[in-house]
Order: structure tokens, then sequence, then C-alpha cells
């Protein structure tokens, strides 16, 4: 019988009155190993109803106390981060040492909302009138609710969860219906940390699950990562509902060389940030933009052979450099971007299509591919593939190369490679995107930055954890008091009348 993935609702495993499922798979086998129930409007209904009763002695629960569940439930994370590490490799297909990045930077949020008393401290202004003193202060929101995509099944969730509960709120997270399993994990270790029932819980589903979401009255917050067509769908949903939201999209995230960087460095850092995770990240670059076309050929004799080596097999060998990706589907949407890459004109200089993993002939696997000569007309370069496709363009010089990166519709990263102070200042100075890069290869910002693209790569205006995160779960409330003065009994005090 197939294993069957449920809902956590409560402080407990929910299975709903659905009869609707969709299969997930092992992507390094092509088999299905689980079955995910999908929710309806009355599973989504529990879930919030539940966070709602939860809502009050949380957001009541002082800061500390908050922090002290956050720190049991880091530990706990530690402590299961190789079952975690095994369950996103088994569902994504990622090689264990991303999984393993991928933990580690969710941690790292984590321990960022473990400094919560602190940051929710507000601010005080006395004697702003006569006798009349001022101050704000952060309050929680109520229910919220993250929607997240299948690349980072535990990263892109503690993007969120660990800030918005820190902060007071209750959580209902719809994780990606392709790699479900982490999510209830974490959820069991919440509970093992001493957080109470209903202020973590997990729906699973599809779109019907999140269309209730977003309309349902009580949930006050949306936080959604993932493609740019849904991503703005629902800021446009979510909005109309009164709801505040943050909505992270899509990217095409360009790395540019010029002629003095150091090409090595930049070879490492494409192989990297081009076919790691095979290339299904948000910050994966896909375009390497060369200035001069000695740059272009420099790179590409060095790129090919690295690419054409990459140890491609299932991520839970050792060996592993590269897995499958995440589903069939994905497989064929990728390899037809290959197929419309030479329709263009482009030049495939490495072909990955024809990549087989002896005895995993099933697998959604394909190689490493590398095309030269693309240009900013052809859709391999103006669609996210979200595949392991880089895609080299040649300009002419700088003021091109910057150019072509701020005519781009996504904003989300980009970096420079140069050994000039200069070049790189006026990089990170006047390029289009909200995450720059100076000699880094993916230029990810720690927990306690915030996290997030500019132009169709993030819609509103509050980026994800780090100060922006704290803002966009709270509400700013501020206080002007007086209090009528002459009647205070017991011995007269005055400062003035201090010696
Ligand atoms: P996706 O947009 O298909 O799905 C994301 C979430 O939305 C999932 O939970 C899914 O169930 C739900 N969803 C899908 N279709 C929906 C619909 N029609 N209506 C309502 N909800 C729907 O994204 P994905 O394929 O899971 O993830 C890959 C995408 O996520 C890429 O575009 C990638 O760039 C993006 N991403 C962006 C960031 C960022 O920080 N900007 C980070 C990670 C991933």
């Amino acid at each position: 019988m197939t294993h069957k993935i449920e809902h956590y609702i409560d402080g407990k495993t929910f299975a709903g009155k659905t009869s609707n499922y969709a299969p997930v798979y092992n992507p390094a086998t092509g088999k299905q190993s689980a079955k995910v129930a999908l929710a309806s409007d009355i599973e989504v209904g529990s879930a919030v109803a539940a966070a709602k009763t939860a809502f009050p002695a949380w957001s009541e629960t002082s800061p500390l106390s908050r922090a002290r569940v956050m720190f049991r439930f880091k530990d706990l994370v530690e402590q299961n981060r190789e079952k975690l590490q095994m369950m996103i490799t088994a569902e994504h297909g990622k090689v264990l040492s991303d999984a393993a990045g991928e933990v580690t930077r969710g941690l790292e949020v984590i321990e960022f909302a473990c400094g919560i008393p602190h940051l929710l401290k507000g601010e005080h202004s006395k004697n702003v009138g006569t006798g009349v003193d001022s101050w704000s202060e952060m309050q929680p929101l109520g229910v919220v609710a993250g929607i997240t995509p299948f690349n980072f099944p535990v990263m892109v969730p503690m993007w969120m969860f660990p800030v918005a509960i820190a902060c007071g709120n209750t959580f209902i997270l719809k994780p990606s219906e392709k790699d479900p399993s982490p999510a209830l994990l974490i959820a069991e270790l919440f509970k093992l940390a001493g957080l109470p029932d209903g202020v973590f819980n997990v729906i699973n589903g599809d779109k019907m699950a999140v269309d209730a979401l977003l309309s349902h009255k009580d949930v006050q917050a949306i936080s959604f990562v993932g493609s740019t067509p849904i991503a703005q769908y629902i800021y446009a949903t979510a909005s109309e509902h009164g709801k505040r939201v943050q909505a992270l999209g899509g990217a095409k995230n360009h790395l540019m060389i010029m002629p003095d960087a150091d090409l090595d460095q930049a070879v490492d850092a494409l192989m990297g940030a081009a076919y790691g995770s095979a290339g299904e990240r948000c910050m994966a670059i896909s375009v390497a933009v060369c200035v001069g076309d000695q740059v272009a050929d420099n790179l590409i004799g060095k790129l090919m052979p690295r690419i054409q080596n990459l140890k491609i097999m299932p991520g839970t060998e050792d060996k592993a450099e590269m897995g499958p990706l995440v589903t069939n589907q994905h497989l064929a949407k990728v390899t037809s971007y290959v197929n419309k890459g030479v329709e263009e004109g482009a030049s495939l200089i490495v072909d990955g299509r024809d990549h087989v993993v002896a005895g995993h002939e099933d697998g959604f696997f394909l190689g490493g591919c590398l095309f030269d000569n693309v240009t900013k007309d052809m859709s391999i370069y103006k669609d996210e593939i979200f595949g392991p496709v880089l895609s080299v363009v040649r300009v002419q010089d700088f003021n091109a190369g910057c150019e072509l990166i701020n005519n781009h519709e996504y904003g989300n990263g980009t970096t420079i490679f140069t050994r000039d102070g200069d070049s790189a200042r006026q990089f990170t100075h006047s390029i289009q995107a909200g995450m720059v890069g100076v000699n880094v290869p993916i230029p990810v910002p720690m927990a306690f930055h915030s996290f997030g693209g500019w132009k169709r790569s993030l819609f509103g205006p509050l980026h994800v954890h780090g100060p922006d995160g704290v803002r966009f779960y709270t509400r700013m409330k501020t206080m002007t008091s007086r209090w009528p003065t002459g009647i205070r009994t017991g011995s007269e005090f005055s400062i003035t009348t201090m010696k």
C-alpha cells in the first residue's frame, strides 16, 4: 500500500475528509514513493480554526519564553538534521551535501528568531509635549500562512515560520505537494520543543488549498515563494481579500565576467551556481555575461570539460555532484527549452539531453547543458528554465553588460567578477537587482539581513527574514499618554531637588 502523507493540525496528524491525493516521487528512481493529501476548504478551515484558537495565549506568552521554545526547536533540528537531509534528497533529488546546506541556512533563521526579545524592543520618546510620553510597539498579526515551492522544502519554510512564530503569530504552512514530508517532521519537532498545539500547522495541497487560505477571513497575512505567475496571482488575490502579502517569484540571475577577473574563480563559481542542485535554485546563475570575446572563449574552454565530467547520479551517493530534476514533467520542460535554444540559433556546446545514469534509467536525470552565442531575444535567455542550463551572452563592455541585466524582467540576484574596485562599486550601486555579489557565486544574504529580489522577482514591499521579516509579521502601534499631575500621595520627590 502506498504511504499516505496527511496534514498536521492542532498538535497532531490530521487525516481530513478529502479523497484527493497527488503522487510523490523519488526522482532518482522515477518511482512513486508516497501520495500526499490535497486539502479542500474544510481541512484549511480546521487549520485556521486551530491557529486562531492558539493565538491569544501564544501572543501573550512573553517574547523570552517564545525564544526559549525556539532554542529547544533549534537543538532538535540539529539532532535530526540527517533525517531531514535524507527526506529532502528522497523527494527533491538534490545531493545530500546540498540538502545539508539547506538545513544549515534554515537553522540560521531559527538562530535569528531566538533573538526575538531584542528584535521586538520598540521605540520610546519621553516628553513629546509637557508631561506627554510616546512609544511604539510591534504586535503580532494573528494567523499567518506560508506557501512554499519544491526547491527548498526545509529552508524556504524556515525563512518564514521561525520569525512569524517568535513574533507571536500562529502559522499555517502549505508546502509544495512535490516534496511534502520534511514539513511534517518539523511539526513534530516543534511539538517536542514545547510549542503549544495549534501554533504551527501544516496543510498539504495544491491550488484548492491555496485559494482557501487566500480568501479565509481569519488569515491576516500570506508569505509566498514560487514562480512569478503564481506570485503575481497570490499578491493580487490575497491583497484583494485585505491581507498583508509578500510574494517572492522567479529569477534569471546573471554573472558578469570582466576581462580583469580571476577566470578560474569565475569558473568554480559557475560550476556551483549554475549546476548545483541541478539549477533548481532561485539564486542559481543561468546567464554568464562575458565582457569581450576573449573572456567568452576562455571561459567556455575551461567550463566545457568540467560540465562534461560532472558526476550525475542519485543524490544519496557519496560521489554525486548533481542529482536528478524533481519530476518527469519538469525534466520534459527543461529539455524542451534546450530544444528551443537550438531552434533559436544558440550554439549548444555541451548537450546533456541524452545523459543516462546506469541502473537509474527511469530517474529524472538530465546532463549539464551549456549554450554560447545566446541573445536577448531568445526564450532561453528571457525565461526562467530552472534546470542545469547555462547561457553565455557576449557583450562589448561593462555598460552593455549592466544594460542587459537591468533590462531583464527579473531582478533577484546578480554578481560581478572583477579585480577592479571601480567596476565593482559602480555595479553594486547601479544594478537593478535585490541581492548583489562581487566575486561571490550566489549573493544570498545571511539570516540577520533580509532576502528578496526586485522587479518581477518580488511582489510586495518587504523581503523575508532579517529586519524585514520582523516588520512583515508585526504591526506597529504607537501610544501617546499624559498622566494628570497633582494626585501623588506620600513623600514628595523631584529630580530637581536632588543634591
Ligand atoms: P510554483 O509557483 O509552481 O509553486 C509554488 C507554490 O504555489 C506551491 O506550494 C504550489 O502548490 C502552489 N501553486 C502552484 N500552482 C498554483 C496555482 N495555480 N494557484 C495557487 N497556488 C499554486 O513553484 P515551484 O515550481 O514549486 O518552485 C519553483 C519556483 O519558485 C521557481 O520559479 C523559483 O525561482 C521560485 N523560487 C523563488 C525564490 C525566491 O526567493 N524568489 C526561492 C525559491 C524558489
